[in-house]
């Protein structure tokens, strides 16, 4: 079957050649770890989270802290009914949620293998947000809870970083699908079950492209539940060669702040998170 699982719309047979993404048909399943701790106290919850890194990615950011699984196929390949028993193997009640990380690329596949699958915990598609809304529509019957990336507004940056000039077009439609499938966010015991969280990493000399993003969800998403991030970490041989300053980010959170957005999380420079309004 040709592959036409996101935006990018390789039509490449990935049994046969690799499409954008840089993956065969298999889920490759990079690394798996067991009560993760995530930035988000609603995501992980007590028990943290069974956190499901999958290679390759379709964006391939070319600053991407996880460059080294997410350009390539790497890790373990799973069938379908495969990775839906490497699921089953785990005591899902130890953990707060199931977090699928980058997994927009395996999406025809994770569909399939979580068909008819009755998680005790939440399953989150933790995903770049590049993704295409009709798709977001049939996962919405398999997924919980959305955590999408929303990273530029500008063409020229998605382009330049991410190879993806409609990023912003394509990925605030996918988040408009996403809101309309799980409307409310609804909590557990503190822990995101249903709903959608926007994750925002500032990046640096890019505060600006932050703002316009920041203008976008005031206006066009109703009572936002938003992550502004500032953990970025240069990588060898990206085109971004430094940290985020603490004033680039204070600006940042400020006018947030001045916008009224005051649901979701913020993190301190040593990456650990507070919530701006504990109402869950
Ligand atoms: S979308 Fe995320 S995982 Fe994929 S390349 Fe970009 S930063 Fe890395
Ligand atoms: S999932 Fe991969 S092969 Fe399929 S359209 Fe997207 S980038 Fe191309």
């Amino acid at each position: 079957m040709l592959c036409f699982d996101c935006p990018r719309n390789c039509g490449v047979d990935r049994e046969n050649a690799f499409g954008f993404c840089n993956c065969s048909n298999k889920i490759y399943v990079a690394k798996i770890i067991e009560n993760f701790m995530w930035e988000e106290p609603c995501i992980s919850g007590k028990k943290g989270a069974l956190a499901i890194f999958f290679a390759g990615c379709n964006l391939r950011c070319e600053f991407c802290q996880n460059y080294k699984i997410s350009h390539y196929q790497t890790g373990k390949a799973y069938s379908p009914q495969e990775f839906r028993a490497l699921l089953e193997s785990f005591h899902l009640s130890t953990f707060s949620s199931i977090d699928l990380i980058t997994p927009t690329h395996y999406s025809s596949a994770l569909l399939e293998a979580l068909q008819g699958f009755s998680s005790p915990i939440p399953i989150v598609w933790n995903s770049s947000g590049y993704e295409k809304p009709e798709m977001i529509d049939k996962l919405s019957t398999v997924v919980d809870v959305f955590l999408p990336d929303l990273k530029y507004f500008d063409c020229d940056l998605s382009l330049k970083h991410s190879k993806a000039k409609d990023y912003f077009q394509v990925a605030s439609k996918a988040i408009e699908a996403m809101r309309r499938n799980k409307p409310k966010e609804v909590f557990q015991g503190g822990v995101l079950q249903e709903g959608v969280l926007i994750r925002h990493l500032v990046l640096p000399g890019c505060k600006d492209d932050s703002l316009k993003l920041l203008d976008y969800i005031k206006e066009q998403i109703q009572n936002p539940f938003v992550s502004l991030m500032s953990q970025f970490t240069p990588v060898p041989n990206s085109d971004i060669t430094r940290a985020l300053y603490p004033l680039e980010y204070k600006i940042v959170l400020s006018y947030s702040d001045k916008l009224g957005i005051d649901r979701g999380y913020f993190q301190d420079f040593d990456s650990s998170s507070k919530s701006f309004i504990p109402d869950f």
